[in-house]
C-alpha cells in the first residue's frame, strides 16, 4: 500500500542571516528569516512527510512560538518527521521537490543537498530530486524577497 504526500514552505530573505537549503549553507548576500534556521526546502519535504500519514503539519509539531525550535537545525526536525512516518509504519520510496527562486543559482549545490538529506532519510542521493526554478523576475520571488519551496513524497507500508 502506497501514501503520497505533498509539502510547501515559505521564506522572506533578508541580509544579514544565513541561507541554509536542502540541509546545506549557501553562500549568499540574503539568508531566510525565520525561528528555526529556515530551511524552506528541509520543511517542504517534512509537510509531505506528515501529510503523506495525515499528522498535520511542522507548525503543529514544532511550533514557532516554542524557544526548543530557536535556530533549530531543520536536519533534527526532518529526522524527527521521517520517525513520526516509520511509527505508523511507512517507508519513504522517493522525494521530489522544488525550489522558487530569483538567486543564487541552485544546480551547483544541487548533489551537495541531495547527499545532506539522504544521509537524514537513510536513502540514495538519487531517491531525492531537487529542481529548481526562478520566477521569471516576477512577483516576491523576482524581487528576492523571499524562497518558496514544493515537496512530494511517496511512502509505502512496510
Ligand atoms: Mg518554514
Amino acid at each position: 500500500m502506497f501514501r503520497i504526500g505533498q509539502g510547501i514552505d515559505f521564506h522572506r530573505l533578508e541580509s544579514g542571516h544565513d541561507l541554509w537549503l536542502g540541509g546545506v549553507k549557501i553562500p549568499h548576500s540574503k539568508g531566510c528569516v525565520a525561528h528555526s534556521d529556515g530551511d524552506v526546502l528541509l520543511h517542504a519535504i517534512c509537510d509531505a512527510l506528515l501529510g503523506a500519514v495525515s499528522l498535520g503539519d511542522i507548525g503543529h509539531h514544532f511550533p514557532d512560538t516554542d524557544p526548543a525550535y530557536k535556530n533549530a537545525d531543520s536536519k533534527v526536525l526532518l529526522q524527527r518527521c521521517y520517525s513520526l512516518v516509520r511509527e505508523k509504519g511507512y517507508w519513504l520510496v522517493n522525494v521530489d521537490s522544488t525550489l522558487l527562486l530569483q538567486a543564487p543559482k541552485i544546480s551547483p549545490h544541487v548533489a551537495q543537498m541531495q547527499a545532506a538529506i539522504a544521509e537524514v532519510l537513510h536513502m540514495e542521493s538519487d531517491d531525492i530530486s531537487i529542481k529548481a526554478t526562478t520566477a521569471e523576475q516576477m512577483s516576491f520571488i523576482g524581487r528576492e524577497e523571499g524562497v518558496v519551496a514544493t515537496a512530494t513524497v511517496l511512502l509505502q507500508k512496510y
